[in-house]
């Protein structure tokens, strides 16, 4: 695969496909500009090299309908804002009224197309949508790693129909950092998981536990191991179905010398609600009626004492419910052991990385990935659809 420093786009219309899927609050602001502001190295290069630069996007879920409230066009305003120059906006991103602006386009110049996703032949990743888009430009350039994990017309369909094509910065950064944590690993190497289900990761423990010399389990898919162990986890999160899972990866663990670790002791709760009564037993004393919401301070200790000599840490997933303050605490300690630990750390995943940032962390970490699904992917070990067509591009016929 080829990256945009290795190809020539002096002066050339260059298409670039990022993800600018940023979230909206209810008047359509910009509530966080991370994903737009990541791809700014990759804009500023092709603006040192007097490039066209045409730029496609998607943004929510409008299922192949004009959405208004998902328009790009707040996009547009904030990337104008960054780069300190105009950008200009296409009422759509196929048709002849896009031919025409890029036509009349001068070097240097940006152009946003409006949201794929407003055509159903970006998600079903349509031969014919594909081609359109493709006939922009002389290079494509894709830098949306937040969405390499679809096949779409944009980011796979389209390297079939380019001259020529390569990964931004981006993308760069957030393989080579992957592999940095997984296939060439300073070792002792630690692997946290946490969130909700054991049947949402367990592709990526699975994988993991095989690469890792310490695996640690947090969140509400502890509680489905814990049980699979013995212990009685009261109401707390379990997926029974998969109690045979958690049983073989322990045992696999065991197997192959990697240090298995659950929660000591956790934070109970008779319900979810705030006000809810909370106390703080060890894992063994969980009351039959009460829910396990968060990780418990001895828990806290042996995680962070685990992190301690760590030379590569990855992380995915929160420790408890932490949206709910009353059950954030397991998170937010973690985020700061991991936040100091000498290791180099690298973080996925949406709440993972909320949570460091309101543990105030952000700049304490190696790399904060901006791609959840795509990460997760990487962790299971599968090659991402959208870097493996950029791999196949220039082979096939144009
Ligand atoms: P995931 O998308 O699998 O990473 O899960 C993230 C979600 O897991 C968050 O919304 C947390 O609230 C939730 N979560 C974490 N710990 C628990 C728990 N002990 N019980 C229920 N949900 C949890």
């Amino acid at each position: 695969m080829k990256f945009i420093d290795e190809i020539d786009i002096k002066g050339k219309k260059v298409l670039f496909r990022f993800d600018f899927n940023v979230p909206l609050d209810d008047n359509s602001n910009i509530a966080d500009d991370t994903r737009i502001r990541s791809v700014l190295p990759t804009i500023n290069y092709a603006l040192d090299e007097n490039a066209k630069i045409i730029i496609i996007s998607h943004l929510g879920r409008p299922k192949g309908e004009v959405v208004k409230r998902l328009s790009l066009a707040p996009v547009t305003k904030r990337l104008s804002r960054l780069l300190g120059k105009e950008v200009q906006m296409a009422a759509d991103c196929i048709g002849d009224g896009v031919k025409g602006m890029i036509s009349e386009m001068e070097q240097g110049d940006v152009l946003l197309l409006e949201n794929l996703r407003f055509h159903p032949g970006e998600t079903s990743n349509s031969d014919v949508f594909a081609r359109e888009l493709a006939g922009y430009a002389d290079v494509y350039i894709d830098d949306a790693f937040g969405n390499a994990h679809r096949s779409h017309a944009s980011n796979v369909g389209i390297t079939r129909f380019v001259k020529e094509c390569g990964a931004g910065f981006l993308m760069k950064k957030e393989l080579n950092y992957f592999s940095k944590a997984l296939e060439k690993p300073t070792r002792p190497l630690v692997a946290i998981v946490g969130g909700s289900k054991v049947s949402g990761k367990c592709e990526a423990i699975e994988h993991l536990i095989r690469k890792v010399d310490k695996m640690v389990i947090g969140g509400g898919m502890a509680f489905t191991f814990l049980k699979a162990w013995g212990h009685e986890v009261g109401k707390s999160l379990v997926e029974d179905d998969l109690l045979d899972t958690a049983r073989e990866i322990i045992k696999t663990a065991k197997k192959l010398g990697v240090k298995f670790y659950l929660p000591v002791d956790c934070v109970i709760a008779e319900g979810m609600d705030a006000e809810a009564e909370t106390k703080i037993v060890p894992i063994q004393e969980i009351n039959p009626h009460w829910i396990g919401l968060d990780i418990g301070p001895a828990t806290i200790t042996l995680f962070s004492e685990t992190l301690s000599n760590a030379k590569t840490i990855i992380w995915n997933g929160p420790m408890g419910v932490f949206e709910k303050d009353a059950f954030s605490r397991g998170t937010t300690a973690l985020a700061r052991s991991v936040a100091s630990s000498y290791a180099l750390t690298i973080v996925g995943g949406g709440d993972t990385d909320v949570a460091i940032h309101r543990a105030g962390e952000s700049d304490n970490i190696s790399y904060i990935s901006t791609g959840g699904g795509a990460f997760l992917e990487l962790m299971e070990g599968k090659e991402l659809p959208a870097v493996a067509a950029l791999e196949e591009c220039g082979k096939a016929e144009v």
